[in-house]
């Protein structure tokens, strides 16, 4: 026998260990679930290799659990793929597993309660720390000649590691000796049944408990449907996904041409990703003829249907395939084309016959969902299935479709509105959508950046052009009724509008090249000036994104609109009438640009802006105790 060597864990395994050994956290029980899951991947690998191999296994595929009361321990043994020396040390000892990576940082962060995040993600190997005082794992890989390894730990700072010269079948063997408080309770066979059933009871491979095979193992995914109840979908769907909740939705289908496939597919009732970490955490398992052949897989849907969990299986894939053609595979496009096609006309049958559950869905998913907008090949589908917030809804979360719009629409309206701002308060109060508002034109609103690009890439829908309200033409707006009537500002004369012309070019003068235009506009009502982009066609939103991605803090350079009937403009008037060199048209000409810049969230230094303010606010308060002392 060789001599034992010791080692110290990784960093980061101390420190999830230690959060793990510390919890609080009442349900130890998962920890079987994880030794469990831990056993039937290495016993998938062994299926996969020998399969793949066309070699003869003489020895079952399958996990034994056997439990001692006096001496307080549990038993897991697989007959999987094991481990090597080398792989025992990279395995467990570090981190290799993104989940627990991100379980760690999230606990550390204290953002979520731990509780949930056990829950929700799976804590691997060192979960069993949660109940034991020391683990001894002895593990023979299925590699010819490889050497069984004997790994032990208490599970704080260090493990030791010590080669067998006896031999032993291939496989893994893991030694629980259980903390003394609550060992009664895992070494009772009745209780570790009910554990094996409640959370592993879908393990491909048989799992005995006192020589008794207490789990299913169906492919529930190949039975037919109507065999099948909500229940078990929904044990399945928690087997598969550790989600506490049952699932939001359930689509078990089976497809015979042009390629064969089993898919039972769930959609989660949350995104349980809210930080969109998980990329890795999407996808797929693809079987071939039940043999698990990739978890998680990342062909088989695109990622904008990422939240969608479950099992593809199908025959026509040979089950040597490796996982690294996969991708090229012919037959897997067709698999994913025809899933795509399935899981979008269930969402729209889904907002076809109850636009609640689907605004539950946009809300849980919707995010994801967007970008879609990608996915040309199914861009009808897609722009059937996007919603939006709008002017007309009564709050920010109420929904609406590019159809449901169009039927809002006036006569001869022949454009679908939309605008970018931060927030449904902030939009209600944008200049830009001043003359909407006015004549009651309905506008899309939008608050994420990503559903710019959705409008930039659907440019229409139904025969009516998408535009952003900030470059609508607003004669095209001509023909629509105000709603109320207006106190209209009296017409400028001509006298007037001469004026107008020359101190807007004074306006111009004194912002330089600040702004490429000064010039009179057509769509204020309220506010006395507007920023617009000179190309019309990129919205201020979209530039703002394109500029952070060229890392470009420069201002803009757009054009001034300038509102003719507003208050503040009639009285320059008078006052650049008078006198053109009067400093006030120079002041409020500075002041009107930095406030749209402002608005528009481009201001950058707002000093010369607040002194200018305060400056007007002393004197204009030293006029108004003069004229009402
Ligand atoms: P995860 O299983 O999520 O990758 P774990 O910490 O549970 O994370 O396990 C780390 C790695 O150790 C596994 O990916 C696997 O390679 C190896 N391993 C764990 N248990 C076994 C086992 N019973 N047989 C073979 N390898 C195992």
């Amino acid at each position: 026998m060789s001599k034992k060597t010791t080692h110290k864990f990784k960093a980061e395994v101390s420190q999830l260990l230690d959060i793990l050994v510390h919890s609080l956290y009442t349900n130890k029980e998962v920890f079987l679930r994880e030794l469990v899951s831990n056993a039937s991947d290495a016993l998938e690998k062994v299926r996969f290799q020998a399969t793949s191999e066309d070699g003869k296994d003489e020895i079952p595929l399958q996990i034994t659990i056997a439990s001692d009361k006096d001496a307080g321990t549990i038993t897991i043994t697989d007959t999987g793929i094991g481990m090597t020396r080398d792989e025992l040390m990279k395995n467990i000892g570090t981190i290799a597993h993104s989940g627990t990576a991100e379980l760690t940082r999230m606990a550390t962060e204290g953002k979520e309660s731990l509780d949930a995040l056990i829950g929700r993600f799976g804590v691997g190997f060192y979960s069993v720390y949660m109940v034991a005082d020391e683990v001894t794992v002895t593990t023979r890989s299925a590699e010819a000649n490889a050497k069984p390894i004997l790994w032990t730990s208490d599970g704080k700072t260090e493990y030791k590691l010590q080669e067998l010269d006896e031999d032993m079948p291939r496989g893994t063997r893991i030694d629980v000796k259980l903390k003394e408080d609550i060992a009664s309770q895992f070494t009772n066979d009745a209780h570790l049944k009910m554990i094996v059933n409640k959370h592993s009871n879908f393990i491909n491979f048989p799992i005995l408990i006192g020589g008794e095979q207490v789990n299913t193992v169906s492919a529930l995914w190949r039975e037919p449907k109507f065999q099948i109840s909500a229940e078990q979908y929904a044990e399945f769907y928690k087997f598969l996904t550790y989600d506490a909740e049952d699932p939001f939705d359930t689509l078990h289908t089976s497809v015979d041409a042009p390629v064969q496939f089993n898919a039972l597919m769930f959609t989660p009732k949350n995104d349980n990703d809210p930080f969109g970490m998980g990329r890795e955490n999407r996808g797929l398992d693809l079987y071939v003829r039940r043999v698990l052949i990739e978890k998680q897989n990342k062909d088989l849907l695109p990622e904008y249907l990422g939240f969608m969990k479950g099992v593809v299986d199908t025959e026509d894939l040979p089950l040597n395939i490796s996982r690294e053609t996969l991708q090229d595979n012919i037959l897997m496009r067709k698999i994913s084309s025809t899933l795509v096609k399935q899981v979008l006309g269930n969402l729209e049958k889904i907002a076809k016959d109850n636009a609640e559950r689907y605004a539950e869905f946009w809300h849980a998913h919707g995010n994801l969902f967007k970008a879609g907008y990608m996915d040309f090949l199914n861009k009808d589908k897609f722009s059937h299935l996007v919603r939006f917030n709008t002017s007309s809804s009564e709050d920010s979360k109420g929904l609406t479709s590019f159809a449901e719009y169009i039927a809002r629409t006036q006569e001869d309206q022949k454009e679908i509105y939309y605008a970018y701002g931060p927030s449904r308060e902030a939009l209600g109060l944008s200049p830009h959508l001043e003359v909407f508002r006015k004549k009651g034109i309905e506008v899309l609103y939008l608050y994420e950046a990503i559903d710019e690009f959705v409008m930039d890439a659907l440019r229409d829908y139904d025969g009516y052009t998408i535009v952003s309200a900030e470059h609508a033409d607003v004669s095209k707006l001509d023909v629509f009724e105000a709603l109320e009537k207006e106190d209209k500002a009296e017409q400028l004369s001509e006298d007037q509008k001469t004026t107008l012309d020359k101190m807007l070019a004074r306006i111009k003068d004194v912002l330089g090249d600040s702004v490429s235009e000064v010039k009179a506009s057509q769509r204020l009502s309220d506010s006395p000036v507007c920023l617009a982009n000179p190309d019309g066609h990129t919205t201020s939103s979209m530039d703002k994104i394109m500029r952070v991605m060229s890392k470009d803090t420069s201002i803009p350079t757009k054009v001034l609109e300038v509102n003719p009937d507003h208050a503040l403009v009639r009285n320059m008037l008078t006052i650049y009438k008078k006198d053109e060199n009067d400093p006030f048209i120079e002041q409020a000409a500075r002041h009107l640009f930095e406030s749209a810049l402002l608005l528009e969230g481009y201001l950058t230094d707002p000093h010369a802006l607040v002194g200018r303010v305060q400056d007007l606010l002393t004197k204009s308060s030293g006029w108004y105790v003069e004229t009402t002392k």
